[in-house]
């Protein structure tokens, strides 16, 4: 029943301690004041229900005549209660109208404040000078609507809140994932601190089922550590000195110590916490539509309602004051903005924090939505269908031996950042090559590099490189085409412009990259792969994982383009990168999701960020978003179809046809169930699980 605005109380919490559990406890509170606002107006309304029409119980009738003094005299007291209700349980519709009035606006606060005010004025006035209105033989007053209405409408606050603190238990689960204490050794000494009290630089023990106080990186000792609370990936990830660990992470049966990287608010775990509180603070674009109807809507039930009290004015059958008085207050009543209000941020909120428990990091609503009605997903290849760390596998030497060739390649290379460079160093050290120093070393994004080595000029790279350095690799065609089929990518490397030999590596596909790629195809998405790597190679890989389409030969400036190329053919593109010179070909897409790896959860230029690094987390971040989405219009549809089918019955069309007038405090009833009703629908979403994707 709240506004979008009020369901994000947790934004820009983030400079407090512990925001996510200091929102909890506020939306205890609020839940508890609102059930004693209720209790007090369903106390009194019990009797005030009962002693409204004391002829329908004989006892009570024979009592309380109609016109008696008596009646009078207890109706005066109804009236003083009501008004007691109205300033105690109905304080916030009050002053939340007031507050809407002073901006010249009116809400949902506005529409009750106004049904329960006016329901008791007019059973105030009919009872202070019954002679005022035209039937004078009428003289009922309508203070259980006042009552009745207050207590029913609090309650559905009552529930409504309750639920939206339920559907922030994402982020009070990962704030508890934090770790209370670490044991650290500082002068020679172990100690268990708080974990508050750990700085970057410590050295932190883990052993064997401690949870890891911080992010860092490990010195000494090996272990396997369970990342699931962070990553999603449920096998745990063997650690060794120099690999990094996450903070709130189990270690299981080893011991190591570890370097503190990155502790309090610069952790992994402070990261995500504050992307998920930011994303879900965010509103999904439907919302945008939802707002301006909502605009239009409360000053239309007004118009409404006045409309009404016209009509049955003129029209209606006597006591007309009354029945104008009834539907009036009916209309104001039933009209339920507040569904329409929280129909989006509920679901959003909840289907954000169902992405963080599996690991999948969703920015903002924007990028929900989006996801949500992908066309096509381009995946990078290296480092994100790929593991890229590629490994050498092939040498052919034209002319001097092998290990000649080696050694002149990896002496350039060595100069080079590109993970295939290391890969030819690596295995140039291990055959305990010493690698001549090198001069005037240029590396040419997309082509490759040179260098002059022992005077000498080497030249090493992809085709392209070698023509534009007119250099002849046609008699190298036969093995660079047979490696080139095995998904290996070769490299010609040539000394003083003549051809001189091959040099291949591979990089193995992920595990599950095959299984992701399927079930991205059975989600109706076209999977592309996009690479700098020679189409050859490329193309082998894509059959080995299932992509049909393939961007090979892409300059790294141009793989944005590329992803234009398909936003041109009206394609709503998703691109899957490692943010290795990708990020620009990700802020292309309509949704951008960073393959991370553990600790690297903030990568800028993502919509999405996937913690785990398996492409897993993509079809799960459609599932989730597709999910989240359809609950949303779920949501909408519903308040839609509530407000069209119970304003007109409100306003009395099914009384000329079958005599049924709604009672304002039905109409009560029906809109605290409508707000509940969404609320239930979004914590549906609470029991989603990603589907097993089977390999
Ligand atoms: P990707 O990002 O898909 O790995 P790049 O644009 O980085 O592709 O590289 C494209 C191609 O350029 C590589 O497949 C390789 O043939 C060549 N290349 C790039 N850098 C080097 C290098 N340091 N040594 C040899 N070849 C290179
Ligand atoms: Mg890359």
């Amino acid at each position: 029943m709240s506004t979008a605005s009020e369901s994000v109380v947790w934004a820009g919490a983030v400079e407090k301690p512990d925001p996510a559990t200091a929102e909890l406890g506020d939306s205890q509170r609020e839940y508890r004041a609102l059930m004693r606002k209720w209790w007090f107006a369903a106390a009194v309304g019990a009797p005030t229900m009962i002693l409204s029409y004391p002829w329908i119980l004989p006892v009570l009738g024979d009592w309380l005549p109609r016109g008696s003094d008596r009646l009078r005299a207890v109706w005066v007291a109804m009236g003083v209660a009501a008004l007691a209700v109205l300033a105690y349980s109905g304080s916030q519709f009050f002053s939340g109208a007031w507050r809407a009035l002073r901006h010249r606006q009116a809400n949902m606060h506005t529409l009750i404040a106004m049904g329960t005010g006016i329901a008791w004025l007019y059973s105030t006035i009919a009872l202070a000078d019954p002679g005022l209105f035209p039937d004078e033989t009428f003289t009922e007053v309508y203070y259980d609507v006042t009552v009745v209405v207050t207590a029913l409408v609090v309650l559905g606050l009552a529930l409504e809140v309750k639920a939206r603190g339920r559907s922030s238990e994402a982020i009070r689960k990962l704030i508890g994932l934090q770790a209370k204490t670490a044991r650290v050794v500082r002068e020679g000494r172990e100690l268990d601190v708080p974990v508050e009290e750990v700085v970057a630089g410590d050295l932190v023990l883990v052993r064997p089922g401690d949870k890891i106080p911080v992010d860092g990186e490990v010195l000494e000792g090996t272990s396997a550590v369970d990342e699931s609370m962070i990553t999603g990936e449920s096998i745990p990830v063997a650690k060794a000195p120099g690999d990094a660990v996450i903070g709130a992470t189990l270690n299981t049966t080893g011991a190591f110590r570890f370097r503190a990287t990155r502790v309090g608010s610069e952790t992994a775990l402070a990261q995500i916490v504050r992307l998920v509180q930011d994303a879900q603070a965010s509103k999904v674009p439907i919302q945008r539509i939802v707002d301006v109807v909502s605009g239009y809507f409360t000053p239309a039930v007004m118009i409404m309602a006045i409309g009404g009290f016209v009509l049955w004015y003129d029209l209606g059958p006597a006591p007309a004051v009354a029945y104008a008085v009834i539907v009036a207050v009916t209309t104001l009543i039933i009209a339920c903005p507040c569904a329409l209000g929280m129909a989006t941020p509920m679901s959003l909120t909840t289907g954000v924090g169902k992405g963080a428990e599996n690991g999948i990091l969703i920015r903002s609503g924007d990028a929900l939505q989006s996801a949500s009605r992908l066309d096509a997903v381009i995946l990078d290849k290296t480092g994100t269908i790929t593991w890229g760390k590629p490994v050498l596998t092939d040498i052919v030497a034209t002319g001097a031996p092998e290990s000649e060739l080696l050694r002149m390649a990896a002496a350039v290379e060595k100069a080079s950042e590109h993970p295939l460079a290391a890969a030819i160093v690596a295995v140039a050290e291990e055959r305990d090559l010493r690698l001549p120093p090198v001069d005037s070393f240029e590396a040419l994004p997309g082509h490759g590099v040179m260098a002059a080595v022992e005077g000498r000029t080497v030249v090493l790279g992809n085709r392209r490189l070698l023509e534009r350095e007119g250099i002849d690799t046609s008699s190298l065609d036969g093995d660079w085409q047979r490696l080139a089929d095995e998904g290996k990518t070769p490299m010609y490397a040539a000394v003083d412009g003549r051809l001189a030999g091959l040099v291949a590596v591979a990089d193995t596909v992920k595990d599950d990259s095959v299984a992701a790629i399927r079930a991205l195809k059975g989600l109706g998405v076209e999977v592309a792969m996009l690479t700098g790597d020679n189409r050859r190679t490329a193309e082998a890989i894509a059959r080995q994982v299932g992509v049909d389409r393939v961007l090979a030969e892409v300059l790294p400036e141009d793989k944005a383009a590329e992803v234009k190329k398909l936003q041109l053919e009206g394609k709503r593109v998703g691109m899957v990168g490692d943010g290795i010179n990708d990020a620009p070909a990700l802020t292309q897409a309509d949704v951008g999701f960073a393959i991370g790896t553990g600790t690297d959860v903030a990568i800028e230029a993502a919509d999405i960020t996937l913690i785990s690094g398996s492409l897993r987390g993509v079809v799960t971040a459609i599932e989730i978003s597709k999910a989240t989405m359809r609950n949303v219009r779920q949501n909408l549809t519903g308040a839609f179809a509530y407000n069209s089918l119970g304003l007109p019955i409100a306003l009395g069309v099914l009384y000329p046809l079958v005599g049924v007038l709604l009672s304002p405090l039905m109409a009560a009833g029906a809109m605290s169930f409508s707000s509940v009703t969404v609320v239930s629908n979004a914590n549906r979403l609470r029991r989603w699980r990603p589907k097993e994707i089977s390999t």
